[in-house]
């Protein structure tokens, strides 16, 4: 649905996007994360031809970008940077404008559209005031139904939870699961770990312009080589296990032990109660800390990047 290949945008000096090599595939919901300044929104424009690339190309749908934009784009919902509306417009007639799809329509269906895209985003569709009365969630949220107007296959959002509270961002993650389960593949920028963890199935990370990991989130978040052990008897797990505890925290014990099933037969054989036992996952955080070479282990930094590398605790955050 969406591939790039060397895609590349330079301000100056400065490399926004450097040699990017997406890979989003039919019925994925991607996450692109990165920290604050990291290429997400620049990426995001480009795919959608709003910002030349300097270099590389792009294939939206199958078909190069920006040249087949007007093939493409009617089959593309994208949310970039909050949503542009008439203020002084309500949200349905701020819609009504942008329904292009409508064309060859009838009126009364259309009028049905925008009324249902305002119900699946969470909005009234009796709501007559103005756009400039709505909070700054209402505005994502009419955003995103702008996006929805043309029953797009594939949905470029980019940080589609700004401004909402943790019951929208509930809404918008169902909303998304839904659509996707209808067949709408999903591509969402983010530096929120939690977001691209709880819905994406495949994800990538931005470093300074680079893509660092594309993969499955699941292959991504693979097993440590440890086991995560729930006991009320945690004394006697920890003296029978002596050498092979890497943590204890309350009634959870880490056990320095890939294998499970031969640990919890290690551990019933000696008569220690199992509450809960399974291989401990890597978290999305320690995979982001890794890529972008915080952890010093894969240091991708390009010493022509003029950015300072952020510290661990601004590079992104858990919501
Ligand atoms: P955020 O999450 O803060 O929106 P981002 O990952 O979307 O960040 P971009 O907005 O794509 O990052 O910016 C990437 C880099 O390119 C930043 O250093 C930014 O300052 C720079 N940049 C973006 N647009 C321009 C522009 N029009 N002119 C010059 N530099 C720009």
């Amino acid at each position: 649905m969406i591939r790039t290949h060397h895609l590349t945008k330079h301000y100056g000096k400065l490399h926004a996007v450097d040699d990017l090599d997406l890979d989003v595939r039919e019925g994925d919901v991607y996450g692109f994360l990165g920290a604050n300044g990291s290429g997400k929104t620049t990426t995001v424009r480009m795919l959608l031809g709003l910002v030349l690339a300097t270099g590389g190309e792009i294939e939206l749908l199958g078909q190069p970008m920006p040249r087949a934009a007007r093939d493409v784009l009617p089959q593309v919902g994208a949310l970039v940077e909050g949503p542009a509306a008439y203020p002084h417009l309500s949200g349905r007639a701020n819609l009504a404008l942008l329904d292009a799809a409508g064309r060859g329509t009838r009126r009364r269906g259309r009028r049905q559209r925008v009324a249902d895209v305002l119900e699946q985003v969470g909005l009234d569709p009796g709501d007559c005031r103005g756009v400039r009365t709505y909070s700054l969630g209402m505005r994502q949220r009419l955003g995103l139904a702008a996006a929805l107007l043309r029953r797009p296959r594939l949905l470029v959002l980019d940080e589609p939870t700004n401004g909402l509270d943790p019951q929208g961002i509930h809404e918008i993650r169902e909303l998304l699961l839904d659509l996707n389960a209808t067949g709408t593949t999903v591509f969402l920028s983010s530096h929120l770990l939690a977001e691209v963890e709880q819905v994406c199935t495949r994800g990538g990370i931005l470093d300074r312009g680079r893509l660092v990991v594309q993969d499955r989130l699941d292959a991504l978040r693979g097993p440590t080589g440890r086991t995560v052990v729930h006991t009320p008897d945690v004394s006697r797990a920890v003296n029978l296990l002596t050498g092979r505890v890497a943590a204890v925290e309350g009634k959870r014990i880490v056990v320095d032990e890939p294998d499970s099933v031969e640990l919890n037969h290690q551990l019933v054989s000696a008569g220690v109660r199992v509450r809960e036992i399974a291989a401990e996952r890597r978290d999305l955080e320690q995979v982001v800390l890794e890529a972008s070479g915080v952890s010093g282990e894969r240091h991708t930094r390009d010493s022509r990047d003029p950015r300072p590398h952020p510290e661990p605790d601004e590079e992104l955050v858990r919501s």
